[in-house]
């Protein structure tokens, strides 16, 4: 128990602290810091629990493994760096795109997905 309480706590500070969605594999590296001997099996069940809580919410790239994030942020889109693969969070949501739709056409959603490389990658 005291063990487990430990390994969720890890997972946890994982996540809040990259401030941008993780992969099951780039949350066991971090939490494995804080607590050693952590597997991906731990990991991949307390995402999911975690999720089930609406503590993370799940970040679906086409063609990418399922990515966690915390639940609860404003409206918000991802930046994939084609080269590290991370995906970060853009703050902002601009909506220029409202003036492309057809005349007549009523807009529901959007998905917007940037790619290219990150600061790190770029230079
Ligand atoms: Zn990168
Ligand atoms: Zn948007």
């Amino acid at each position: 128990m005291e063990r487990n309480t430990n390994q969720r706590r890890a997972i946890k500070k994982a996540i809040e602290d990259s401030g941008r969605p993780m992969t099951p594999l780039e949350v066991l590296e971090s939490a494995q810091a804080l607590a050693p001997g952590i597997g991906i099996a731990t990991i991949y069940r307390a995402l999911k629990s975690l999720a089930e809580e609406k503590w993370l919410v799940t970040v679906e790239l086409p063609g990418e493994a399922t990515r966690y994030e915390l639940a609860g942020k404003a409206h918000h889109h991802h930046f994939c760096c084609r080269q590290c693969k991370k995906v970060f969070e853009m703050a902002d949501c601009h909506e220029t795109f409202r003036s492309i739709v057809p005349e007549g056409f009523k807009l529901e959603s959007h998905e917007i997905i940037l790619y290219g490389l990150c600061d790190k990658c770029a230079s």
